[in-house]
């Protein structure tokens, strides 16, 4: 099958909508008005690239306004299309609804090659962007909230800020335009590795769950198991070296956009991670062999396949060849869903993008509130809480007679940081949303699926947010 007769990214997730739309008895209208894109912003506008004026192709869809504001990353690739852009809000929503994050879904899209620009060029592209979005009122805290996705980083967060405050200067709540800015910038601690992080928790608790590990003829747990990771950006690094590092995971093989390497002693992702900067490429790694094509990692045999770049990477094309027992969707839509029914006939578990990655919007969802505050979480607890552990640790001594050491002390007395308390609500995040996807699987006997159990899980939180607006009572 040619790439024309493959299904499109937007085709997948509405047939895997309308599948899971067989196991609820919402209203017909109700489902066609969740399903539906609430409004679609399509942008021309010229910058000069090198001594050259081209005209830039850019999107922004709002998905959902059931809830406000609404919320989604800014990708920067050459792909980027209308249905790309509309597909990727509308799993925003169904994602926020997922994690309970009070949110409908948005994305937005630009249509350039940000690996090949200038930084110059990518800034002036960027405020112009956000200069579109202020005057057609596509942005604001209490509207549309920006983030990174692929090919976009804080460095664009903090342009876009600077640009809608250049404009809105003095609106007080101003700094939770866009999430995802640098810590010096009004951003959050770890809401970098907040979208890997969340994926290792995710795969973590998935390995934990006997009976689906019993399915998969697996050991139960995550450690020693071997992992293939495609796309080693923001989401494909840190998954690496926080499974690696947490989760005493193997990774064996890695695909990059110059090709793929594999390694059955396992590759350390920090190393490979340094020989790319060094080097400029993944491949002539030391002690790995390098796979003909960058597709090639794809189809080694592992306990884990991570796919962490872009939708569509597994499809009719190559489904048949895929030996991972499981599917851990880093990346959104990398599994089409004719090739999805083919694995899962085949036994293989996906763990789907809407919960899995949804680690980066439960943390921009922190930083938002963080804005909101004005004030840095742990601010006001931690000296309070470091007495109070202090003192119970004097009187264990003095009761017991028995001095406990300086170092145990300081771990026991530790007050929570900015970043400690982001991670443990992110965790709580990662284990309860699955715990209420398993529940959905293992209660209704005709899901076999996490997917489709997971849009189960949206359309209720979803359809029951309508019925408190009284729209659908
Ligand atoms: P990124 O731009 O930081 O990294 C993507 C990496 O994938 C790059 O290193 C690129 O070279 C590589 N790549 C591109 N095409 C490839 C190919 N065909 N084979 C192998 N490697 C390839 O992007 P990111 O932010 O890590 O996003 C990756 C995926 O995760 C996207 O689907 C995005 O929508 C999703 N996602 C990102 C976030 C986030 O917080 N950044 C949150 C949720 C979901």
């Amino acid at each position: 099958m040619n790439k024309k007769n493959q299904i499109s990214f937007y085709e997948s997730v509405s047939r895997n909508f309308d599948k899971a739309a067989l196991h609820s008895n919402l209203d017909k209208g109700l489902l066609a008005q969740i399903k539906a894109c609430n409004a679609v912003y399509h942008i021309t506008f010229p910058a000069k690239i090198g001594d050259e004026y081209v005209v830039i192709e850019a999107y922004r869809v709002q998905h959902s306004h059931h809830r406000q504001p609404t919320k989604g990353g800014i990708r920067y690739s050459m792909e980027v299309n209308q249905e790309e852009v509309m597909a990727l809000a509308s799993l925003m929503t169904y994602k926020c609804a997922i994690v309970d994050v009070p949110f409908g879904g948005a994305k937005g899209g630009v249509k350039i090659n940000p690996f090949i620009l200038k930084p110059e060029e990518i800034e002036r592209i960027t405020r112009r962007y956000t200069l579109e979005l202020i005057k057609k009122n596509f942005i604001g805290p209490g509207i549309d909230v920006p983030a990174p996705d692929f090919g976009t980083s804080s460095r664009e967060m903090a342009w876009i800020y600077d640009t809608y405050m250049t404009f809105r200067g003095g609106e007080l709540d101003g700094i939770a335009c866009v999430t995802g800015k640098p810590v010096s910038q009004f951003g959050i601690r770890g809401r970098t590795e907040a979208t890997g992080r969340g994926v290792y928790y995710g795969i973590r608790e998935f390995c934990d769950e006997l009976p689906e590990m019993k399915a998969l003829k697996m050991d139960r747990g995550v450690a020693g198991k071997t992992m293939v990771i495609q796309g080693l950006g923001n989401v494909g690094s840190y998954t690496g070296t926080i499974c690696q590092e947490e989760g005493d995971v193997k990774v064996i093989g890695v695909s990059e956009y110059e090709g793929s390497i594999y390694d059955p002693k396992g590759i350390s992702v920090t190393e490979l991670l340094k020989h790319r900067k060094e080097t400029g490429s993944i491949l002539n790694f030391k002690g790995a062999k390098n796979l003909p094509d960058r597709m090639s990692a794809l189809e080694l045999e592992c306990d884990i396949l991570v796919p962490a770049a872009l939708e569509n990477q597994v499809t009719m094309q190559n489904a048949r060849k895929i030996k991972a027992k499981m599917i851990a969707e880093a990346a959104n839509g990398p599994v089409s869903s004719d090739a999805e029914e083919l694995l899962l006939k085949k036994g293989v578990a996906i763990i789907p993008d809407m919960y899995l990655n949804a680690g980066g919007v439960t943390v921009s969802y922190f930083e938002w509130l963080k804005n909101l505050s004005h004030m840095r979480f742990g601010r006001i607890e931690k000296r309070f809480d470091q007495q109070a552990y202090g003192n119970l640790v004097s009187m264990v001594e003095n009761l017991t007679g028995k001095y406990i050491g300086q170092r145990e002390k300081n771990l026991l007395v530790k007050g929570a940081d900015e970043i400690d308390l982001v991670r443990s609500g992110l965790e709580e995040t990662m284990v309860s949303s699955l715990q209420q996807i398993l529940e959905i699987k293992r209660s209704k006997n005709k899901i076999s699926d996490l997917r489709t159990a997971a849009f189960v899980c949206a359309l209720d939180k979803i359809a029951s947010d309508y019925s408190n607006l009284g729209v659908f009572p």
